[in-house]
């Protein structure tokens, strides 16, 4: 069967990173988590002082930007997990210090231009499900499979509150999920440079009420139906 790229895009913590990683785990793809390379961008600047507030040395993350080397190598489950210039920071890029300032980070173009190649390259021998907001817009506009995901904003920063406290955060309230999300969504949805807005020709996933099952079989028919088509 030939191979194709999903595109799968939307709003922050709508679950598409979870349904595209099982949507590649069934289908035998390489699953890419575009927001990983962003988190990671971010947490490079963090951990080399680049921030003062929210304000970023933006001249200096220029000169820096091509010493910073991303890659994912799969855990013993098989999952990709994401390197920063050789170090393991999958659970580091997940913090609430970085989902802070990303979006800040996210916006630069030099930035975006630098792990558009990266994504473009990853996914030159198709075969492989992509998730973030400009992958069927931007980086893959000739995806033959996009879908948009969307929830509410309450539902989705439950989802992500209940995650963090699962991962042991006892510190970060409901309302800071809920307003971090919330100021995400915008910044990610005005922002100059390839802002988060559904492709023309991508199928909409409301998922605020559907479970992750019925997610993956909505998701493993669209599949069916483009690659038998
Ligand atoms: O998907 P995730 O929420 O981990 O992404 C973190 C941030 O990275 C987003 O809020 C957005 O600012 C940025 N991002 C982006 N383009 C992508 C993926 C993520 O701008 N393709």
């Amino acid at each position: 069967m030939k191979k194709i790229v999903i595109a799968i895009d939307g709003f922050s913590s709508n679950g598409k990173s979870t349904m595209a990683k099982s949507l590649a785990k069934q289908i035998g793809y390489i699953y890419i988590d575009s927001g990983a390379m962003y988190r990671a961008v971010t947490l490079y600047c963090i951990d080399n002082h680049l921030f003062n507030g929210d304000k970023l040395d933006e001249e200096r993350l220029h000169n820096d930007i091509k010493n910073i080397k991303i890659e994912f190598h799969l855990n013993k489950e098989g999952l990709p997990e994401t390197y920063l210039n050789g170090k393991n920071v999958e659970s580091d890029i997940r913090s609430m210090e970085v989902s802070s300032k990303v979006s800040i980070v996210s916006a630069i173009p030099f930035v975006r231009h630098a792990m558009v190649a990266l994504q473009q390259e990853m996914g030159k021998l198709k075969g492989i499900v992509m998730d973030g907001r400009d992958i069927g817009t931007v980086v893959f506009p000739q995806a033959e499979m996009k879908v948009f995901v969307t929830a509410d904003a309450e539902i989705r920063a439950q989802r992500r509150f209940d995650e963090l406290r699962s991962k042991g955060d006892t510190q970060t309230t409901y309302e800071d999920v809920l307003e971090n999300l919330r100021a995400r969504d915008h910044m990610d949805q005005t922002r100059a440079e390839s802002p988060l807005v559904k492709a023309d020709d991508a199928i909409l996933l409301d998922n605020s009420y559907m479970t992750i099952d019925e997610q993956m079989q909505w998701l493993l028919e669209k599949f069916k139906q483009i690659t038998t088509n």
